[in-house]
């Protein structure tokens, strides 16, 4: 299996990695590059080390600013008529983890996400702003 054929919905969301899905995403093929990949380590990475992740795909997939698209795309950031909601939350819910991690907070992706967050956030208060006016 590689990692296209991969998909990281069944890995759980509450940092517990059950034991048969661990070898199974040992054995599989990874680019290290891919929207799955980074799905995958996403998923995986609040409750791994750096050392352990980089084994895993064969780099910190964190650290690769060619992914903001992808991670755009993950997170829910683009727009998208077709969204997918669970996996937006997901990696919403473990970016948040990531972000939070003292190690891990200064990581070309994990400070995209953040901006994005914040403009986000910026973009609705001003929304706000604008429908309170009279
Ligand atoms: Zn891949």
């Amino acid at each position: 299996m590689n990692c296209h054929d991969f998909n990281a919905d069944i890995i759980p969301v509450d940092n517990s990695v059950s034991s048969d899905i661990m070898p199974q995403i040992k054995e599989m093929q990874k680019c290290g590059k891919c929207i799955q990949c980074l799905y995958t380590y996403i998923m995986l990475a609040p409750s791994m080390s750096d050392g352990e992740m980089i084994e895993l795909f064969g780099a910190d997939m964190l650290e690769m600013a060619e992914l903001k698209d992808e991670l755009n795309e993950l997170a829910g950031f683009k727009l998208n008529p077709y969204p997918n909601r669970l996996r937006i939350a997901r990696v919403n819910k473990k970016m948040q983890t990531i972000s939070l991690q003292k190690e891990r907070g200064d990581k070309v992706l994990v400070k995209h996400y953040i901006n994005e967050c914040l403009r986000q956030l910026e973009g609705d208060m001003l929304e706000e702003y604008y429908n309170m006016a009279p």
